[in-house]
């Protein structure tokens, strides 16, 4: 299964990722992860991509097609037939197309790509009420997801943290790239009969139950 998932910073697409790759048994690739696993570790690749995170851009197409080329070739991917869910990536419609062309490669097709459809006007309340464990990329929401111990991660205990990025002034800046640079992306996908489109604002199980339907029918 080949999954993509679509939507505007905060629409829930980590939080649906984590339970979609749970029961379909694929890996888990989100780009924003590896680029902060990356800056955490001060790599090269972090230090390149510090620069535009830090001010909510985007960070170059070259640099985050061949970050995920590499990453496709990893165990974990093969040995699930090609297996994958693609979190916050592709962003912008080169990447899109350069999706297409590393998955022909393999003689393959992407199954999905699943919007999750959220207003933009409730995004700033969900992402800057965000916050994130360092250790096992569980996500929690201050009012509607909370730790059961403040601060503390339920699964492993370590100390939540918030996003350098999540702060007002740069959300607002990424809600307008999505805006310019992603929302195009469902048409890229709805011509090529890709699209399914979840409602993102029910609640996160009924989120889930609605993907879970339309994966049903997919193999
Ligand atoms: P994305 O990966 O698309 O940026 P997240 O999955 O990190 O979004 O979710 C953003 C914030 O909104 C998190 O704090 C998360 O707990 C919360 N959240 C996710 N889905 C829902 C939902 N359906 N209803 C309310 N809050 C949600
Ligand atoms: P995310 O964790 O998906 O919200 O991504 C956090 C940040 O990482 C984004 O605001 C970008 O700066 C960068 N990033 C993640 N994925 C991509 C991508 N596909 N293309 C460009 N930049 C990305």
């Amino acid at each position: 299964m080949r999954i993509v998932l679509l939507g505007p910073p905060g629409a829930g697409k980590g939080t649906q990722a984590k339970r979609i790759c749970e029961t379909y048994n694929i890996p888990h690739i989100s780009t924003g992860d590896i680029f902060r696993e990356n800056m955490k570790n001060d790599t090269p690749l972090g230090q390149k991509a510090k620069e535009y995170m830090h001010k909510g851009l985007l960070v170059p197409d070259e640099l985050v097609v061949e970050m995920v080329e590499e990453r496709l070739t990893y165990e974990d991917v093969l040995s699930t037939g090609y297996g994958y869910l693609l979190d916050g990536f592709p962003r912008t419609v080169f990447q899109a197309g350069a999706l297409c062309d590393i998955n022909a490669k393999k003689d393959c097709e992407l199954t999905l790509a699943i919007n999750l459809e959220v207003p933009l006007d409730i995004l700033i309340e969900r992402v800057t009420n965000r916050r994130i464990c360092p250790k096992c990329h569980e996500t929690y929401h201050l009012k509607y997801n909370k730790p059961k111990i403040e601060g503390i991660c339920d699964f492993d205990g370590t100390a939540l943290y918030q996003r350098d990025d999540d702060k007002i002034e740069t959300v607002q800046k990424r809600i307008q790239i999505y805006q310019d640079e992603t929302m195009p992306l469902i048409e890229f996908y709805e011509d090529k009969q890709k699209i399914i489109n979840i409602n993102g604002l029910q609640h996160m199980s009924d989120v889930f139950k609605d993907i879970k339907k339309v994966l049903s029918g997919v193999n």
